[in-house]
């Protein structure tokens, strides 16, 4: 579909050129092993000082990422978690498996992310957990939402797909509340070939027994069993200290989410790029808000200082005729998505009793105003200009309809 557009939205997010590629070459001729080897710990502790976190885990997919976050939690039904509605599918499906009731709180006009003003109003003595984006890799208001969240006991969940690249004030999204997730799927801002995850956090607990579950082993509480027989053969030792651990409470079953060797390898060298590939995000980020805000009725993200935006989405909105600019761009060769639809107005969470007029400003921006369009280091120089060029065509035609009719 996407190849009939002259700038399509993002068939890559990121660039996988020969250096990813020899050291997959590499790692095949080295006869090592392809799965959980020296490559995969090598990215995660790149990973985690990159963030400045004390653990970076990897997994297949940003997904799993959050399903492991989720279960840390350990909920169970009738426990709530305040989430933003404002976000892919992802972030809250793994909420639906344990019968969670989620209350949507709605979100910041010119952000898209969690309005921080609304929580105190959403939190019951049944609130376990904040569930926020850091939507399009706009690092969402994170010293407000802390100072909430700290001292109720309440953990909060980073789903940082969106925000490899991003900067709050001199620290990054990975590292700013009780878990993380990322993503390096295609269209992310860094990819390890396709699919994968990564999750950050500092607590030991909890990285044990994430690192068991993603392991095939159980995610269990174990207490250690009398000392076993002396006259075991060295053999048999293994076993035996398998033995020795008694299990007393099995929360989960393990499951395999090792990232492949290769994914692994291509993620370390995809980590030298990642300031070249988010710089050329804001590059064209920063002509197109150039271009739009000289034009009456449209709005762009503005950054303040102490924040640097990753610009995996590039949002801006406009208060008129959104669909027809939206025909427009598509007839001049220029992908425009619309991301997200509201959540809360899904068939799986209005089956759940959620509705219309929940979150307003997420509903009316998104069915009247936002816009996402191209931008992302896969754009040659020539799209570029084609993209801006389009905009600008497009945003003039406009203007002048709306102004003959008003
Ligand atoms: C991409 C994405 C995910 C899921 O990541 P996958 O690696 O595709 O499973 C979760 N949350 C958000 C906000 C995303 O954009």
């Amino acid at each position: 579909m996407d190849g009939d557009f002259i700038v399509p939205f993002a068939r890559r997010g990121s660039i996988v050129g020969a250096d990813d590629l020899s050291m997959i070459t590499d790692l095949v001729h080295s006869g090592d092993v392809l799965s959980a080897g020296n490559l995969r710990d090598q990215f995660e502790a790149r990973f985690a000082k990159h963030v400045g976190s004390r653990y970076a885990l990897s997994v297949t997919s940003g997904t799993v990422a959050l399903e492991l976050a989720i279960e840390m939690l350990d909920l169970t039904p009738g426990d709530e978690v305040i989430a933003t509605p404002q976000t892919f599918q992802a972030t809250l499906q793994p909420l639906l498996a344990h019968n969670i009731r989620v209350r949507f709180c709605d979100i910041d006009p010119v952000t898209l992310n969690l309005d921080p003003t609304l929580l105190r109003s959403l939190i019951t003595d049944r609130t376990k957990a904040i569930l926020l984006v850091h939507y399009g890799g706009y690092p969402a208001d994170m010293d407000r939402i802390m100072a909430i969240a700290r001292p109720r006991g309440i953990t909060v969940i980073e789903d940082a797909a969106h925000a490899l690249g991003t900067t709050y004030h001199d620290r990054r999204p990975g590292a700013l509340a009780d878990i993380a997730c990322f993503s390096f799927h295609s269209t992310k801002n860094i990819t390890t070939l396709g699919e994968g995850g990564m999750i950050t956090l500092d607590r030991d607990d909890w990285a044990e027994r994430m690192d068991r579950r993603r392991n095939n082993e159980a995610d269990g509480l174990y207490t250690p069993a009398p000392a076993p027989a002396p006259f075991l053969l060295p053999w048999m030792k293994f076993s035996a200290d398998v033995y020795r651990w008694t299990c007393t409470g099995i929360r989960k079953p393990g499951t395999n989410a090792t990232m492949a060797e290769a994914a692994a390898a291509v993620g370390l060298t995809q980590m030298d790029k990642l300031d070249a590939l988010v710089a050329r995000r804001r590059w064209i980020a920063t002509r197109l808000n150039d271009t739009i805000s000289r034009f009456p009725g449209t709005r762009v993200q503005h950054v303040p200082p102490g924040i640097e935006h990753s610009y995996h989405l590039y949002t801006f909105f406009i208060d008129h005729n959104r669909d027809e600019l939206v025909r427009s761009l598509h007839s001049r060769g220029v992908e425009v998505q619309l991301r997200y639809f509201p959540q809360h107005l899904t068939p799986e969470w209005r089956w759940r009793g959620h509705t219309e007029g929940e979150c307003p400003v997420a509903e009316q921006l998104w069915f009247n105003s936002h816009m996402n369009l191209p931008c992302h280091p896969g754009l040659s120089d020539a799209q570029v200009d084609h993209l801006l060029a389009s905009v600008e065509s497009s945003l003039r035609d406009l203007d002048s309809t709306h102004r003959r009719a008003s």
